[in-house]
């Protein structure tokens, strides 16, 4: 932290700031100007509480944290990037990832064709959702158990593992119990009780940066969940609420490139929920393997237009295999680039 004081703060001020600092168990280091004397403290402590206690003190000007208030997840505390192994697919490591699948579980038929046509395209997990967020309580809610049972014949039909959302702490037992990655999406990406819930659920968490969220606020809730012992937190980024109306949310590309400088966590980027248009999709998954992202999750429906949610930005059979062939000098390109990077590291 480094507090200044007001010009002319008077001795007693700057003595009462100091002890106030050390009470909180810092060090102090002073430096005394002309006019104005600015103190730095440094130590381990409640950051946030120290910060507003002394803004609220006399003489003081002002009274700014400069470390990050996250800690393991920041790139300080794990140089370089972790890798988040989920059985035979490695987050963070020298593969790009594709998960794709569709929005919800609807039936047998439409799970377990969608899961062959994205492993033949590719794809090295299936996502699908058995317990949906939706805006309204008239619109489909997913399958719920009998969602996670299709998603498990689905992964034994295809061997690809299963991404699925929880969206209550009282089921993140259950959906472990079916899923290989749990999704926490972006209504719940600061409900906190479910983050904290999610500390010994045995699977790694995609979490999903929720649509009003800072980068920062993102980085805190995964600082919750690895705070609570779940160091496996994969991060997406699905796209943010702007002025823009032509898509459906506003794509925050950046946010990867601001990710990798600040944190080691892996970081995906959902291109449909970005858009919300099957259209865009190919052109940002291009954009998300050329930025560095360690994946990207898409949504495919065997018919988009009669998908129970999300039809318009899912991609057809067809759509995503044309969109993987088109990908795949990307790809090499991003893996060339990702053992170079990792190459140099060493
Ligand atoms: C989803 O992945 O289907 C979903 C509901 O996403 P989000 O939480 O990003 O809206
Ligand atoms: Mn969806």
């Amino acid at each position: 932290m480094i507090i200044s004081m007001r010009l002319h703060a008077s001795r007693e001020e700057i003595d009462n700031v100091c002890r106030r600092i050390q009470e909180f168990g810092y060090k102090v280091h002073t430096i005394e100007g002309e006019e104005r004397v600015v103190i730095g403290a440094v130590g381990v402590g409640d950051v946030t509480l120290c910060v507003e206690s002394l803004q609220a003190m006399p003489g003081v000007e002002n009274a700014v944290r400069i470390s990050a208030p996250y800690k393991f997840v920041s790139k300080e505390f794990r140089p370089g990037r972790s890798q988040i192994r989920v059985n035979s697919v490695e987050f963070g490591g020298a593969e790009f990832v594709v998960i794709a699948g569709p929005c919800s579980v609807e039936s047998e038929r439409q799970l377990l064709e969608t899961a062959e046509a994205v492993a033949q395209g590719g794809a090295r997990m299936l996502r699908g959702g058995a317990f949906k967020p939706r805006t309204s309580p008239y619109e489909f809610q997913g399958l719920a158990l009998e969602g996670l049972k299709l998603l498990r014949k689905a992964k034994a039909a295809t061997g690809l593992d299963i991404i699925t959302e929880v969206m209550s702490e009282s089921d993140v037992e259950l959906v472990a119990e079916y899923a290989d990655v749990l999704q926490i999406g972006a209504r719940n990406m600061q409900n906190f009780s479910l983050l904290k819930s999610l500390g010994r659920c045995g699977r790694p968490v995609l979490l999903k940066r929720g649509m009003s969220s800072t980068i920062k606020e993102l980085l805190m809730s995964a600082e919750y969940i690895v705070a609570h012992e779940n160091p496996n937190v994969i991060l997406c980024e699905r796209g943010i609420r702007t002025f823009e109306t032509v898509t459906r949310n506003t794509c925050d590309l950046a946010a990867v490139a601001v990710l990798n400088e600040l944190t080691h966590l892996p970081v995906v980027v959902d291109p449909s929920h970005a858009t919300g248009k099957s259209s865009l999709v190919p052109a940002l998954c291009r954009a998300a393997v050329a930025i560095g992202a360690d994946g990207f999750m898409v949504e495919v429906h065997p018919c988009p237009e009669k998908a129970f949610s999300d039809g318009a930005q899912s991609l057809s059979f067809p759509q995503f295999q044309r969109m993987m062939r088109e990908l795949q000098p990307y790809l090499e390109l991003w893996k060339q680039d990702r053992l170079a990077r990792n190459a140099a590291a060493v």
